[in-house]
């Protein structure tokens, strides 16, 4: 099986990996193994944003995919706030249909909207975006049932809406694509 990768960005809370190596392998289906490529996130900062621009580290993430020779999905896990210069922020980007993926846990904490901090609420939130992010990977779009993992959201009100699930039209995309990597050697 060729597993899917996650990849620290950044100083990265050691919980938000290591929930994220437990949760993923459940959810999805897919193993989950911790790449420690070095990426250099700083060439990514935008400075009139205060921000890293979220494509440019997909690119850096496949420069490491490459050099490793990892033909897997690979996801970047970051505290970083992601942005592209058309959107003020992002919790995450993927390509449709790549291997590449990011997800920010910013602005999925509580502390960020000036509220006490919950820890259990972070993990779910972090784990609904990687999800959402992943099946952008498995060629899904935006899915109209608010309840569905890949329901867009621009607040963290609409994560938390969702369910850290893929709804019965988005399921069977997102297993077909799990089934795929599960055959790879
Ligand atoms: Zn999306
Ligand atoms: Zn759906």
């Amino acid at each position: 099986m060729t597993p899917l990768r996650l990849i620290p960005i950044g100083s990265m809370n050691p919980g938000v990996m290591e929930y994220l190596a437990l949760v993923l392998p459940e959810s999805t289906g897919l193993t989950c193994v911790r790449a420690p490529w070095v990426i250099n996130y700083t060439e990514a900062y935008l400075n009139e944003r205060g921000q890293y621009h979220s494509t440019r580290l997909l690119d850096m993430i496949q420069v490491q995919a490459d050099g490793a020779r990892a033909s897997g999905p690979c996801l970047g896990v970051t505290e970083l706030d992601l942005a592209v210069p058309i959107l003020t922020f992002l919790f995450g980007e993927a390509r449709l249909q790549g291997r590449f993926a990011v997800v920010s846990a910013h602005r999925l904490h509580q502390a960020f909207y000036g509220l006490p901090g919950n820890s259990s609420l972070l993990l779910n939130r972090v784990e609904k975006e990687s999800l959402h992010e992943l099946g952008h990977l498995a060629g899904l779009r935006h899915c109209r049932l608010s309840s569905c993992v890949m329901a867009f959201s621009t607040s963290v009100e609409q994560v938390d809406l969702k369910e850290a699930a893929f709804c019965d039209r988005c399921l069977p995309v997102f297993e077909a694509w799990v089934q795929g990597w599960q055959n790879r050697p």
